[in-house]
């Protein structure tokens, strides 16, 4: 198993068809216990009862505010007594154009998208530079590196890019200490983000874009989370890796 008795911390996981959640149930397969961190108490709850083995955890935390983060952080190591993983892979999009943003929507998708991953990951640094190890995976998104994904707006393709800003700042800092961190750039993934808005045309439009010829899967994010969270990646660090079928391929 390849996360066995590892202690790893998810944020945004209580979505019944999201990456996080997939995530969760990826990694309790392999061992892990996992801390379910969402808005909402009973839909965490009930994402844990979902999950093999266990124990498992859930906590109500908004990463956007810091003392929640801070709390929840130890309320984890009180529990397990260490943390291995952080996914911060909460978020939020708003399919707006640059002209319709306002000053609040503008906070709103920075602050869960970006600030949440700064507070979540100080308040889990601590204990792991204290371990001497841990492995930390952001979620930024294909948005960020082509100006625009199909859900998200300017302001989303800027909080996301600041995450892969961030999580290389962190790589490069926290390396010495042992802790790696990495980021992910999905494509489109089929989880209840876009809501009722992926309409059939526009589905078969963007799938004319994508090489392996399908939209992807909360699974195939999953996956790309449980390489960076393994030991299968312990030499890498600061690395984006896309999960896009091949929508965007780098020259
Ligand atoms: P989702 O809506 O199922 O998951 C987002 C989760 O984050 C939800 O459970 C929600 O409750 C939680 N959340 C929202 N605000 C929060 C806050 N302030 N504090 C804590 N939790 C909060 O959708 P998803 O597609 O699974 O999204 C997961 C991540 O993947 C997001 O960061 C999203 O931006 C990113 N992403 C999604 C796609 C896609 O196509 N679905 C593509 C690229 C990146």
């Amino acid at each position: 198993m390849l996360l066995k008795d590892k202690v790893a911390v998810i944020s945004g996981a209580a979505g019944l068809r999201g990456i996080g959640l997939a995530t969760a149930r990826r990694f309790a397969e392999q061992g892990a216990k996992v801390a379910i961190l969402d808005l909402n108490l009973e839909a965490a709850q009930t994402a844990i009862a979902s999950l093999p083995a266990g124990p498992h955890l859930a906590l109500v935390c908004d990463v956007t505010d810091r003392e929640q983060c801070q709390l929840s952080a130890k309320q984890i190591v009180e529990h397990y007594g260490r943390i291995d993983v952080l996914i911060n892979n909460a978020g939020i999009t708003q399919p707006v154009r640059t002209l319709e943003i306002d000053p609040e929507s503008w906070d709103r998708i920075l602050d869960v998208n970006l600030r949440g991953v700064l507070n979540l990951s100080q308040a889990c640094l601590p204990t792991m530079r204290s371990q001497g190890s841990g492995s930390i995976a952001c979620m930024s998104s294909v948005s960020a590196q082509r100006g625009g994904g199909i859900f998200g707006g300017p302001h989303y393709s800027a909080a996301k890019a600041g995450v892969l800003g961030l999580a290389k700042a962190m790589a490069r800092e926290f390396g010495p200490d042992g802790i790696r961190v990495n980021c992910v750039t999905p494509g489109l993934i089929e989880t209840d983000i876009t809501g009722d808005k992926l309409t059939d045309a526009m589905r078969q439009d963007i799938l004319k874009g994508i090489p392996l010829g399908r939209l992807g899967a909360a699974g195939d994010v999953a996956n790309a989370y449980l390489f960076l969270a393994s030991d299968l990646s312990a030499y890498i660090t600061g690395a984006v890796i896309d999960v896009n079928g091949g929508m965007l391929i780098h020259g």
